[in-house]
């Protein structure tokens, strides 16, 4: 007979039938009764939060919240502000009493127009650290309408539910990150012209998930096929932000504010800052560009990120909680290895950077670049502590790397 250390308590299954079980002191679980018991537990949550069925959290002020952003996310002042306030009043609005005064709080997705690597993706993702809920980046290029290749706008939150263990209540309160928008804007202004696949369609397809309604969601995503099991997800309480470089909508602004963007005849230039047109951007110049008016107004905060300086750049090496310094350093030092960096290899690896023209990305790329040769071979070179980084020593390694070679024009 089998002993009883060999059972799964609860269930009874046995360890064989198991992947795994943990042992307690006079019982064990096995791992789908621990799943079981999560699920359990969600559910108290749920039941202990308040009367709409969202959990009581702490909601920081607007100004904590951007204190909050400021320890991950260097420099985007307006950006940080203008999310603060659309999270703060959207979570408000889903915690907020029912009442007869007919005053209904409306949705704050939002819109966050800027270069690739200014911190838009990070800006989404550290809100949804900050008030724990489920969050899920969708990729609006892979999306089409239904009927073509591709996704069907429902995986979207098919990610999302995956992203909160299949927790439906905790899906439902989520934050769900489109990126690349720009790239189903429809090729041409003109609405007459032949419906294109890519564009408008899916915004089309888009506009049921931001328009909040109950949305049946296929749970594994891609493609939904009729005997698949659905899911059903109510959208209402989802914050949808959407981001985008926009290239060439400063020509749009431009247009609007009548600058001239090429620099000659000043005096018709009624914006100072020609440098950052995007911080003049609004929903009309987003319809131009393409996005069908319904989405933008589906969409109706919309604010901008700043191309980073090289001073930015190099704060984000060295600044923020996570910094990719601190990330080298620390594994470094799990090998008892000194990691120094000198001050001008940050210099260098902010110059690459601007070359590649890929915002803060890149800056770990290049760090990676640098550094590959020494992650490999010091582990096992017991004798040596310390690794000094010079900008020469940066460069020999870099080139080597042969990353040079993909240099952006
Ligand atoms: P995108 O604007 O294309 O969504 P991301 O937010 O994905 O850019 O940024 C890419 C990476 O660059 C992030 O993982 C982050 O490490 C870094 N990064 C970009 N902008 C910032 C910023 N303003 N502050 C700190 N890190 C940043």
């Amino acid at each position: 007979m089998a002993k009883k250390t060999d059972h799964c308590s609860f269930c009874g299954k046995p360890r064989k039938d198991t992947a795994l079980l943990i042992s307690g002191l006079d019982a064990h679980i096995c791992d789908s009764c621990v799943q079981q018991a999560q699920l359990i537990l969600n559910e108290e949550n749920m039941h202990h939060g308040s009367e709409a069925g969202v959990p009581d959290f702490k909601l920081l002020k607007p100004l904590e919240i951007k204190e909050f952003l400021d320890q991950y996310v260097i420099g985007q002042d307006t950006a940080k502000r203008v999310l603060a306030v659309a999270v703060y009043n959207h979570y408000k609005r889903i915690n907020q009493p029912v009442t007869n005064d007919d005053v209904e709080i409306e949705k704050s997705n939002m819109i966050l127009v800027g270069e690739t690597g200014t911190g838009k993706t990070l800006l989404a993702r550290t809100i949804a650290r900050m008030l724990h809920v489920p969050f899920a980046i969708a990729d609006a290029t892979v999306l089409t309408e239904a009927g073509y290749v591709g996704e069907d706008v429902e995986s979207i939150l098919s990610r999302l539910l995956q992203a909160a263990d299949f927790d439906v209540k905790a899906a439902e309160r989520g934050i769900v990150f489109i990126d690349e928008l720009d790239k189903i804007a429809r090729k041409s202004d003109n609405p007459s012209i032949t419906r294109d696949v890519s564009g408008e369609g899916v915004q089309q397809a888009l506009l049921k998930l931001l328009e909040g309604t109950a949305v049946n969601v296929p749970p594994q995503g891609g493609r939904k096929h009729p005997e698949q099991k659905m899911i059903q997800v109510d959208t209402r309480n989802i914050l949808f932000i959407a981001g985008g470089a926009f290239d060439g909508v400063e020509r749009i602004i431009a247009a609007r504010t009548r600058t001239n963007v090429i620099g000659y005849g000043s005096e018709k230039e009624t914006i100072a800052d020609k440098n950052n047109l995007l911080q003049y951007i609004s929903p009309a110049d987003l319809k131009k560009f393409g996005l069908i008016p319904e989405i933008v107004g589906r969409l109706p905060i919309i604010t901008y990120l700043n191309p980073l300086t090289p001073e930015i750049l190099k704060q984000i090496l060295t600044d923020p909680k996570n910094a990719l310094l601190k990330q080298f350093t620390k594994l470094f030092e799990m090998d008892g290895i000194k990691l120094k960096i000198e001050e001008e290899v940050l210099d260098f690896v902010v110059e690459k950077t601007l070359d590649f023209k890929l915002g803060a990305r890149g800056l770990r790329s290049i760090l990676e670049a640098i550094l590959t040769d020494d992650m490999f071979e010091l582990p096992s070179k017991k004798s040596i502590k310390t690794l000094v980084v010079s900008r020469e020593y940066a460069e020999k390694k870099f080139n080597k790397a042969g990353l040079s070679k993909l240099k952006v024009a």
